[in-house]
């Protein structure tokens, strides 16, 4: 059910969602999955209500992030698996923004998880799933035309702003936002928006007073409860409804 959107034809499909053409020009639509994928598809499950779950999270927080002046893809909420966005250029940048310690900056620099970083990171990883999305920084970028400098300056902008703004409202929920990955778009303009998704897929998220991971590190790191974790951060950020 796409409302006023007809669904056209399917133009991509990734590990989480799939994106379709529209009935209008510039519009299309993503329609979140239940399967989920880590170390770049070398493991893979189905997780039930994920779709759903990471829809929801993901409109919420674009949302709350349009309120506050960043520019997203969002347009409408379609359905409980669907929604409209912009069509744009994407960016081929993973940018990566880190608080605390975790994952693979943990590894790379002989950290312990959880360690509180002086300041906040970011990283660059080259969108290139041959490839392992592997790490670049600002002269990689330049050097390979991926974005302007004016562009990065935007991005790296941006990036911070959305990491003040999201750290803040899920402190309000009880939820700590220890790293996060995004993606950004170009318009026909030259405007850069942010697209992709924020979710537990792209999220850590640990419980403020406990600790407890609310994120995909329960599926990468076989931890169980993946979809009470998810569905955890859902009901604490939209209500129980
Ligand atoms: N991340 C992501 N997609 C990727 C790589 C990382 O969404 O392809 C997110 C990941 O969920 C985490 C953050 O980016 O919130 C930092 O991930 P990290 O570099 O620590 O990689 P990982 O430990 O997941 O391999």
């Amino acid at each position: 059910m796409s409302g006023k959107y007809n669904k056209l034809e399917q133009i991509y499909e990734g590990k989480a969602k799939k994106v379709f053409r529209t009935n209008i020009n510039g519009i299309y639509i993503v329609e979140y999955k239940d399967a989920i994928t880590a170390g770049n598809g070398a493991k893979a499950g189905v997780i039930t209500g994920k779709g759903i779950v990471n829809n929801r999270i993901t409109n919420r927080l674009m949302r709350l992030l349009e309120e506050q002046g960043v520019p997203t893809h969002f347009i409408e909420e379609l359905s409980d698996t669907e929604t409209a966005v912009r069509q744009l250029e994407i960016v081929p940048l993973e940018v990566i923004v880190r608080n605390i310690a975790a994952g693979s900056l943990a590894a790379r620099l002989g950290l312990a998880e959880g360690t509180k970083l002086r300041s906040t990171v970011l990283e660059y990883c080259y969108k290139n799933d041959a490839l392992g999305d592997p790490m670049v920084n600002e002269y990689h970028i330049a050097a390979m035309g991926w974005a302007s400098e004016i562009e990065l300056k935007t991005i790296a902008d941006y990036s911070f702003k959305i990491n003040k703004i999201l750290g803040k409202h899920l402190q309000s929920a009880g939820i700590e936002l220890i790293d996060f990955k995004l993606e950004f778009g170009r318009m026909n303009d030259g405007a850069i928006i942010l697209a992709d998704e924020i979710s537990p897929d792209t999220c850590r998220f640990w419980d403020t007073k406990t600790g407890e991971k609310l994120d995909k590190d329960r599926f990468r790191r076989d931890l169980g409860g993946v979809e009470d974790a998810y569905r955890e951060v859902m009901n604490r950020l939209l209500g129980q409804d």
